[in-house]
């Protein structure tokens, strides 16, 4: 065995000193063995650098995306929405660095504390809330769990879900602040599950309802995030995972079935005549018929890959957040100009006209004209779906809508960061 010469490390040993390396940390942590199972790669995204350190790490933060393996990874990077995503095969990309803060929490709280992103690390599991994870996920998670707790010394009872700590604003259905916004990772407060993620605990309650910080809008999920285990939980989860749990009743409202993302373009309303609507297309939430099924985390339209100066804000901060001075913030005028956010300056900002569409986090690769094929100017990536055509009329389409050869002179080609 090479592994007793000295100096000449095991697969072993290089697996596991590559699974810390990729996690960053500073020593060997125990449990070699699980930690060779670990595998962390980077798909950094391309808002990692602009996001700010955290000051502190009091919670970990679970999450499922609803979605399949390509897409959640593509979305999670694109918004830098979370940390470490889990694949289904047991991979961990690695989307925005540790210190750092990922926007996965939104509106939050937990035990008074608002705003989790700031003091949390967020992990997004692909998959959905009402399926089991696989085999391989539960290992990875179980590892990467630990190294965490290790290094930032979080308890098992600070391991949360996202539905524990998302909360929402009155709205059309509920009269006050009010937790049962999310449903995302409800399974991660199952005491099953836990056990074989290495957490002995979980909260007992809700110290925000308690506190009468919030009122809680649904109390079935309450049963399966802290309810004694037994039949009262099963009762309560199969209204989240029976064959009609996504279909709208008298008592399942939209929002009760799709909560914060029931206005969603992602949300899709199928009607009993078979007719279909996004989410913000839906007028009238109190005509929705009985029998409408809803589907969630359905591919987003093209049109909200981008947003427009003048229709969905007013200035280019309000429309990118703090990406609006990114390399990969693009602003595309009226008159078809393209300009770099970190190539204006803040005079230049205040000058784009109204109109101007803004794409984050894209590279320009240049306009397509007789002498310059779309491949020419971005390669293989000229049919990948996540790159862009801006015709010369106005309209859009990707790479998976167009024939290279049909692509008109003058069409403006953008491709994911
Ligand atoms: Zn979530």
């Amino acid at each position: 065995m090479d592994g007793s010469r000295p100096g000449r490390p095991t697969l072993r040993s290089r697996l596991l000193l590559a699974g810390i390396l990729a996690l960053g940390l500073g020593s060997v942590p125990p449990g070699a063995a699980a930690a060779a199972k670990l595998r962390i790669s980077d798909q950094l995204s391309p808002l990692d650098r602009q996001r700010p350190l955290r000051e502190r790490t009091d919670f970990v933060v679970l999450h499922t995306t609803e979605g399949g393996d390509r897409s959640s990874l593509a979305r999670i990077r694109h918004g830098g929405l979370a940390h470490y995503v889990v694949m289904t095969d047991g991979r961990v990309r690695r989307v925005i660095s540790r210190q750092r803060v990922a926007r996965h929490a939104g509106l939050s709280m937990w035990d008074g504390v608002r705003d989790l992103d700031q003091v949390s690390i967020g992990i997004e599991v692909v998959g959905y809330h009402n399926r089991p994870l696989t085999e391989r996920q539960i290992e990875a998670l179980r590892e990467l769990l630990r190294q965490l707790k290790s290094i930032y010394k979080v308890s098992d009872e600070r391991i949360l879900c996202h539905s524990m700590i998302a909360y929402g604003n009155r709205n059309r259905w509920h009269r006050h602040a009010h937790r049962g916004r999310k449903r995302c990772g409800m399974q991660f407060a199952q005491p099953e599950l836990r056990a074989r993620l290495g957490l002995l605990s979980r909260p007992a309650f809700d110290p925000d309802v308690a506190a009468g910080r919030l009122v809680n809008a649904d109390p079935h999920l309450v049963t399966v995030l802290f309810g004694p285990t037994g039949e009262a939980e099963r009762v309560a989860a199969s209204r989240f995972t029976g064959p009609d749990a996504n279909v709208i009743t008298a008592e399942r409202t939209a929002w009760f079935i799709a909560r914060d993302e029931f206005d969603q373009p992602s949300t899709i309303y199928e009607f009993p005549d078979g007719s279909r609507r996004r989410g913000h297309e839906v007028a009238d939430w109190s005509r929705l018929p009985a029998g409408t099924r809803v589907l969630l985390g359905q591919d987003p339209p093209i049109e909200t890959a981008w947003r427009v100066l003048g229709r969905d804000g007013y200035t280019a901060g309000e429309i990118a957040g703090s990406a609006y001075a990114a390399a990969t913030t693009l602003y595309v005028r009226p008159d078809g100009r393209v300009l770099r956010g970190d190539q204006l300056r803040e005079s230049d900002f205040r000058r784009l006209p109204n109109g101007t569409r803004v794409f984050l986090g894209f590279h320009y690769a240049g306009q397509v004209s007789t002498g310059r094929t779309a491949y020419q100017l971005c390669g293989p990536r000229y049919r990948n779906e996540t790159t862009l055509y801006l015709l010369p009329g106005g309209a859009v389409r990707t790479g998976a809508q167009i024939r290279e050869d049909r692509i008109p002179g003058g069409t403006l080609v953008l491709v994911a960061a």
